[in-house]
């Protein structure tokens, strides 16, 4: 049995079936959200259908993150849905940020309610930043997301970077043909000139993305449309891992690729997803999510969770590498959190 308050040191760390270290958590802290990106929200059955979903309390988040945190999961990332909408958000940082072991508290938003949340967020311990943005112009930014939000996300994000609080703000830019391909070029410039790290995401095959075979683009196409004097260059690469970014020479921002499927990074994946409604999903493409919250309501302690959850994860047929072109399973991303 694992005790949950016991020297770190001495607790069995999260290892999946493939050895594979898992130290990174990601919680999605609603399924609702204020926008309607068209590759993302779905159809009306469908959202009829998940506001029936039960979904964790805050108290309920905050204790499943101490079961992990004991595992020696050391990094959560609050997502949805769109997180900000959680009106508890700011109180669950607090909590997290009390948890012995959690380092790293981000949060993946669409950045609409930024800059009016972004001082308590901070105070409350938030350190790591994403901010969705697939689009610098304004009318196409309202077709996909379905609001007229870019002017408040780009304050957001001004407000963020100005913050100091963050060593790096983080862009999410899915990259689709037909769509916003034209605007990479734009887009890398802009990150590079204006401080942020903008990560170009392959446009993966979810439960709503129709047409994905035409509109995805390959990062090898993605990068032949940044200006040359801007391309990254391979020796100024700054991480490794899913997101591989790079600095530019003379630009304080950086540019980077997310390609989940021209560049499989399943050898490298160290995390866990805790869905909306409380269940936990080893890998995005598989269909295998496990019922958490409900043993915690049925009384189970912390230290009986964390027994079953390091037993789960070492189990082959949770946790292992889903070739997601195969798979033909297709997540729900708002439940999950991308
Ligand atoms: N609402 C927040 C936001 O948009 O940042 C958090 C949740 S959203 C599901 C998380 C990320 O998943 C976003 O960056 C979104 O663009 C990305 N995403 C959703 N569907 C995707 C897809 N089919 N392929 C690649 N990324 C996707
Ligand atoms: Fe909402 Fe994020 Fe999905 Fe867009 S990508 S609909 S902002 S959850």
């Amino acid at each position: 049995m694992v005790d949950i308050s016991s020297d770190k040191s001495k607790i069995p760390a999260l290892v999946d079936a493939l050895d594979r270290k898992l130290t990174y958590l990601r919680i999605s802290l609603t399924d609702k959200c204020n926008f309607r990106c068209f590759y993302c929200y779905g159809s009306a059955q469908e959202i009829e259908r998940t506001a029936k979903l039960s979904l964790m309390s805050s108290t309920e988040i905050v204790d499943l993150i101490k079961v992990f945190g004991s595992l020696g999961v050391n990094k959560v990332r609050l997502t949805g849905g769109e997180p900000l909408l959680n009106p508890s958000v700011v109180d669950i940082v607090r909590n997290i940020s009390e948890i012995p072991g959690i380092k790293q508290i981000g949060l993946t938003t669409n950045g609409f309610l930024l800059k009016e949340k972004l001082s308590e967020l901070i105070k409350a311990g938030l350190n790591r930043l994403n901010v969705s943005l697939d689009s610098l112009e304004r009318e196409k930014f309202c077709e996909v997301t379905g609001v007229d939000g870019l002017p408040q996300v780009l304050e957001g994000l001004r407000a963020a970077r100005d913050s100091g609080a963050f060593q790096r703000v983080k862009v999410n830019t899915v990259v689709m043909r037909g769509v916003n391909d034209s605007e990479v070029g734009n887009l890398a410039k802009w990150s590079l000139e204006n401080g942020f790290e903008l990560r170009f995401i392959e446009y993966m095959p979810t439960r709503n993305t129709l047409n994905h075979a035409k509109k995805h683009i390959s990062e090898a196409d993605i990068r032949s449309k940044i200006d040359l004097e801007l391309q990254p260059d391979i020796g100024n690469l700054t991480s490794a891992g899913p997101a591989r970014t790079y600095k530019v020479d003379g630009y304080p921002g950086r540019i980077g690729f997310i390609s989940a499927l021209s560049q499989k990074f399943c050898e490298s994946c160290n995390r866990l997803r805790l869905k909306a409604d409380g269940r936990l999903v080893g890998c995005l493409f598989r269909d295998n999510s496990v019922d958490l919250i409900s043993m915690l309501r049925s009384g189970m302690s912390l230290d009986d969770l964390a027994y079953f959850v390091r037993n789960l994860v070492a189990k082959p047929e949770f946790k292992d590498e889903a070739d997601f072109t195969e798979s033909g399973f297709r997540p729900e991303m708002k439940t999950i959190g991308g």
